[in-house]
């Protein structure tokens, strides 16, 4: 088997070949990019860390994610597409689907030949989950889905669309499932709404309609009410993707600072000899670097089939406000040629802005940290008086 380096590389010549060419024109055109995301399906990025018999390639976390990163350092909307279909789309069917579901569904989604959307945003419900309208409603053959789904990645594109709904009254996320609809479904389709974004403009942001949509039962996802189970494990999962999209633009806008400063001269000496041009250049690679630790450490986690909810959290945060900070210093270090569209790095820094929104905002990550924090001082402390009180009996 090939080593993880190996991997990189050929995803790296991969990614050289059939994105970096287009990645200006996808943004420029704001066009998905239909032919690379199915040369990525065939290279097999999608099923990197699926088994086989779904058509995978069996390998961990730690080599999809580095993957992702890959992607991202040269189109980081490419890379998000990519997320949005083999995490959030495909992770929910592997985790939670029947075994027919999976069987039918997962080899031509993780072979690029069919596309997968999550849809979990509305209108009036982006970080409050718990405030989902979309109602799916049981009956004899299955459930009949009505709602719409707003800001959804692929929705233009795809052919499999796994939907949040609600299917009780309870509160919070208690009364959520999760549903597989697929394509051809009556009353499921996109509106043809095209969201006109900042960045990630290769990646197609849609909306999708369900009007008295009906779904068999075995497109149940898990148990009836217990889709808030799926999401705190796909979510965190997502986390991950996007925290390796983040350091993907860090590192590619670092690279391309390096380059400049030992070339431009001003003042009689290249800008590398200025030292604030200095620090910040070290300030990109001190937080790439962490970065790269912290998103380690979430996936090894992930990998070895510990919790890593609050770990995946931190290097998402991290990440994301590290790029959209490098994406800045690396304009301002080139100047108004970093300002200009010739280079990809107004590009980058309206990319970098999504990795701070997407799949949780940087306040909602540290609202789980913190939450997370609390949860294990209150254990300790229930500990501490536990003891204590078993000393003094
Ligand atoms: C390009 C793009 C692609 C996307 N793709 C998908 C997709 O494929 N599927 C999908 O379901 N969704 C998708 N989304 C939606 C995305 O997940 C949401 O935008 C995100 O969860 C935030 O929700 P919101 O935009 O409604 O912001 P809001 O929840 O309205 O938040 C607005 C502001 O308030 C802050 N805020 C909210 N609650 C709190 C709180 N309790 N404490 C402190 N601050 C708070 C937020 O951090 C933010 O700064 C996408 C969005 C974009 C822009």
């Amino acid at each position: 088997m090939s080593s993880i380096d190996d991997i990189l590389e050929n995803g790296a010549a991969l990614v050289a070949k059939v994105i970096a060419p287009i990645a200006a024109a996808a943004d420029e055109a704001e066009a998905f990019p239909l032919e690379a995301f199915r040369q990525m399906g065939t290279f097999g990025l999608y099923g990197t860390h699926y088994p086989a018999r779904y058509g995978g390639c069996g390998l961990d976390h730690t080599t999809y994610i580095g993957l992702i990163r890959e992607v991202a350092k040269a189109c980081a909307a490419t890379a998000m597409t990519a997320l949005s279909h083999a995490t959030l789309a495909c992770d929910p069917i592997f985790a939670s689907g029947n075994e027919e579901l999976k069987r039918r569904l997962l080899p031509p989604l993780i072979a690029g030949e069919k596309i997968g959307a999550f849809a979990m945003t509305e209108s009036e419900s982006g970080s409050d989950t718990s405030s989902i309208r979309t109602r799916a409603e049981e009956t004899h053959e299955g459930y009949v889905l009505n709602g719409a789904k707003l800001f959804i990645t692929n929705a233009n594109v795809a052919d499999v669309a796994v939907v949040v709904a609600r299917t009780s009254d309870a509160a919070g996320g208690l009364g959520l499932s999760l549903f597989v609809v697929e394509k051809g479904t009556p009353g499921f389709h996109a509106s043809g709404r095209r969201e006109r974004k900042l960045g990630m403009r290769a990646s197609d942001t849609g909306e999708l309609i369900f009007r008295d949509s009906p779904v068999p039962k075995q497109n149940l996802l898990g148990r009836k009410n217990r889709g808030f189970d799926i999401l705190q494990r796909t979510l965190p999962t997502a986390r991950l993707g996007m925290a390796a999209i983040a350091i993907g633009i860090s590192e590619r806008v670092r690279d391309l600072c390096v380059d400049h400063v030992l070339r431009r001269r001003q003042f009689g000496k290249p800008l590398c000899r200025f030292q604030l041009i200095q620090r910040m250049l070290a300030d990109m690679e001190v937080n790439i670097n962490a970065a790269d630790l912290l998103l380690k450490k979430a996936t090894r986690l992930r990998d070895d089939g510990k919790s890593f909810f609050k770990e995946a959290a931190e290097a998402k945060l991290f990440a994301s406000e590290a790029a959209a900070a490098a994406t800045r210093d690396a304009i301002q270090i080139h100047g108004a040629q970093g300002y200009c569209r010739d280079l990809p790095l107004e590009r980058f820094f309206r990319d970098a802005k999504l990795t701070e929104i997407g799949d949780g905002t940087s306040e909602i990550q540290r609202l789980i940290i913190a939450d997370e924090m609390i949860k294990a001082g209150t254990r300790r402390a229930q500990g501490r008086n536990g003891s204590s009180s078993a000393d003094s009996g």
